[in-house]
């Protein structure tokens, strides 16, 4: 540990060092609103240490926060357990955390735990075998064992674990353990959390489009500056700007410097991973849940030391302790989940530019739809702006056009409009894919008994069971639950008289077998797989061309290539517009936007078919016109207007409980007092039943605050729920910023 002291000192990482028996002041990860004082272990310690610390009968983790405030029976302050063997917190870390947890209102301990989720951090390091090159080589191989040789004469000297190896020569692991045998690839022992191979920038660029090139070179010019900048990346699906930013990423590794691209769903990276891999030789480090525990714990490691370049992964990689970094990408920055919606509600998006800003680093939005904050960003001059305006390879977004369904003659029970048919038909002959939108998983969101009128609802939230058929099962959106469909309904209790009202996609894909019965018919939908590398297999078979017809949720909307589609028919266009969401018609238009730049990727021109009711909507006239400017425009002057964000700024506060009257009470109290929200000129509307009026169990009564840009909200909002001493069943949340209104 000395040593590890004097290598930090010399590396400029330690500043402030802490002798045996010094008081230190630590951040744990554990439920208290103070830090706590301990004494500094044998060989001390340093500010931004990681350690662990006795608690009651337990060890937990903890960070050197400062010098102990020694206001505590010393002879009651315990010591330090140890400092672990990783790289200390960065002071740009520390603020970053601080930063977050005032602006959402988050205690500090719930900020370290965000950033120490990685599971063995306390461990010691240990050791895993890894294959090399040995000495001999066999005259005669099988070519399984040949493939194996390959690799690693293609990558040098380097070292890969048995399943790594086996994975990249398309083997077996017997066929590298037979190799060992023969001394041909030598066995070593190797630290487990091992750096990631190096990147290349230079390995596989593309040839870049003129107007490629010149966004790529104003975003490497601003990745070499090593300072703070964001930058809106704008263009439609396929225009090029993936190709784009790992420009700005390979600059970033040229800088010696580590980037991070966020992706906002899961089920994308690892189509993107293959893209990284070909474009730097080699797979960046990976931040998700669905990532192994040991491959969390060296990521985050790793990160720490430099020993990763790259990461890609989710919002929660904003909380990696990076050593340098230069570059965050947001892809598909508008998508709305980036808005973390349980424990800390923060957007991933907000986040990483204000942790961008703290390390002098550079932020790139991608979107082909921007949300309307960045948008108003880039307008404001806050953000700059490049436009990639032509796909690449090819030149025009899908036709778009309207089915006006009052028109259409469609029997009950159906929902595909003889327009859309047509259409469809027509693309089967020519060979070419379809795509039938609908942005509703399951058979159908409603169970109704013809007998009396009856819909079943989940038995613990204000929410109707969506039947499944896949699954046979009915389930609650809301929270998960399931039921097997009753023989008899549950109110009148007659059989056989429960019937299915309105589409998801399962009841979509029995329309269309039923349609089109030659038809080979794929639905992708999250609930119908089991794993992500389920989804991946489907999405490639369709790519592939595997698939006449496909039946999506909005789980196709983002970012996959299928060349061979050239029509997408959206069966409910005015699905999202109901609802009291601010921002219901910006997620409509964008999701429109997105699902129709599904079609015509490759040479054709594609067409986009929107069933609606409402083809006068000022929204769907904007989808049409493809008039993106002018939407946004429109939908600015009206946010402006009503001052609501990005012009003005809210927080929503949901109380929940078990006992409704209850929970109304402290919500009318609260309203009654809201003086130190009046102070700053805020406006508290409510309390009124949430959106969703029960979830779990708990009643659910909501509480709007509205304020102007610049007022000083959160400091508000604690001088006002601060006195309220809420029941031990009560809950409540403060959420800034809401994303959305349930
Ligand atoms: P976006 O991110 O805007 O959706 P992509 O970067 O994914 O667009 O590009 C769409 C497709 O075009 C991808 O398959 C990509 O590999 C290809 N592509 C983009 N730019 C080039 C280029 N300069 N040379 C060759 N292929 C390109
Ligand atoms: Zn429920």
């Amino acid at each position: 540990m000395q040593r590890m002291a004097k290598t930090l000192k010399a590396r400029g990482d330690v500043q402030d060092f802490f002798e045996q028996g010094e008081l230190v002041a630590v951040l744990t990860t554990q439920p208290l609103d103070r830090l706590l004082d301990y004494k500094a272990p044998e060989g001390g310690c340093w500010r931004g240490a990681y350690v662990e610390v006795p608690l009651g009968p337990r060890k937990v983790i903890g960070v050197i926060w400062g010098r102990g405030a020694g206001d505590f029976d010393i002879n009651r302050i315990r010591t330090v357990s140890r400092v672990l063997d990783v790289a200390p917190m960065r002071d740009e870390m520390r603020e970053f955390l601080t930063r977050v947890g005032s602006y959402t209102l988050t205690p500090m301990n719930a900020m370290l735990r965000l950033a120490t989720r990685a599971p063995g951090l306390g461990d010691a390091p240990s050791m895993r075998k890894v294959y090399r090159l040995g000495s001999a080589i066999p005259n005669k191989l099988t070519d399984a064992r040949a493939r194996v040789i390959e690799v690693l004469r293609d990558y040098g000297g380097l070292s890969f674990t048995l399943t790594e190896l086996a994975e990249m020569a398309g083997c077996g692991t017997s066929v590298v353990k037979g190799l060992v045998k023969l001394a041909a690839i030598s066995e070593e022992d190797a630290p487990r959390d091992l750096p990631y191979p190096p990147l290349d920038p230079d390995y596989g660029g593309k040839d870049l489009s003129p107007d490629q090139t010149a966004a790529a070179g104003i975003l490497r010019a601003k990745v070499r500056s090593n300072s703070y900048g964001t930058t809106l990346l704008k263009g439609v699906t396929g225009s090029g700007k993936t190709e784009v930013y790992l420009e700005a990423v390979a600059e970033c590794l040229r800088q010696n410097r580590q980037a991070l691209v966020l992706l906002p769903e899961i089920a994308l990276t690892s189509e993107f991973i293959t893209r990284v891999e070909a474009r730097f030789g080699m797979k960046p480090a990976e931040w998700h849940s669905g990532v192994t525990m040991t491959e969390r714990r060296r990521a985050w490691k790793m990160v720490g030391a430099g020993g990763a370049q790259l990461v890609v992964g989710a919002r929660s990689a904003l909380y990696l302790p990076y050593r340098d970094l230069g570059l965050i990408v947001v892809d598909e920055e508008h998508d709305t989940s980036y808005k973390q919606d349980d424990g800390v509600l923060y957007n991933a998006r907000d986040m990483a530019v204000l942790r961008a800003s703290l390390n002098g680093a550079q932020v790139v939005l991608a979107s082909a739809t921007p949300s309307l904050e960045s948008w108003a960003n880039a307008d404001a001059g806050k953000y700059d702006k490049l436009t990639l305006t032509s796909r690449f390879g090819e030149s025009v977004l899908p036709d778009m056009q309207a089915i006006d369904m009052r028109n259409e003659q469609v029997p009950s029970g159906r929902w595909i409009s003889p327009t859309l048919r047509a259409a469809i038909t027509d693309r089967i002959a020519k060979g070419e894919q379809s795509l039938v939108f609908l942005n509703r998983r399951g058979y159908a969101p409603v169970t109704i008994c013809r007998a009396c009128g009856h819909q079943i609802a989940c038995d613990h939230c204000d929410a109707r069971m969506v039947e499944h058929r896949f699954l046979k099962r009915l389930m609650c959106h809301q929270c998960g639950e399931t039921k097997p469909m009753p023989a008899t309904c549950p109110s009148c209790n007659v059989e056989g008289k429960l019937n299915p009202v309105g589409p998801g996609v399962e009841r979509m894909a029995e329309e269309v077998t039923a349609l089109f019965p030659q038809a080979r018919v794929a639905v992708l939908s999250s609930d119908l797989f089991g794993s992500a590398r389920a989804i991946k297999e489907k999405i490639e078979e369709i790519a592939r061309g595997e698939a006449d017809i496909i039946i999506g949720t909005q789980l196709v909307a983002k970012g996959h290539n299928f060349p061979k589609l050239t029509l997408v028919g959206v069966i409910d266009a005015d699905l999202g517009l109901q609802g009291s969401d601010l921002r219901a018609a910006e997620r409509t238009f964008q999701l429109m936007r997105q699902v129709a730049g599904r079609a015509g990727r490759a040479a054709t021109r594609g067409l986009a078919l929107l069933q609606t009711y409402q083809p006068d909507h000022h929204v769907i006239r904007a989808i049409l016109s493809g008039d993106e400017d002018q939407f946004w425009q429109a939908e600015a002057a009206e946010r402006r207007a009503a001052g609501v964000p990005p012009y003005g700024r809210m927080a929503g506060i949901v109380l929940s409980g078990p006992d409704v009257a209850q929970v109304f009470d402290i919500g009318t109290h609260l309203a009654r007092h809201a003086e130190p929200l009046l102070r700053i000129g805020a406006q508290v509307f409510g309390p009124a039943p949430a959106p969703i009026a029960r979830v779990r169990g708990r009643h659910r009564v909501r509480l709007l605050v509205k304020a102007e840009k610049t007022a000083p909200l959160q400091q508000a909002l604690l001088q006002w729920t601060s006195p309220i001493k809420l029941p031990p069943n009560v809950r409540l949340s403060i959420d800034i910023d809401p994303q959305s209104f349930y």
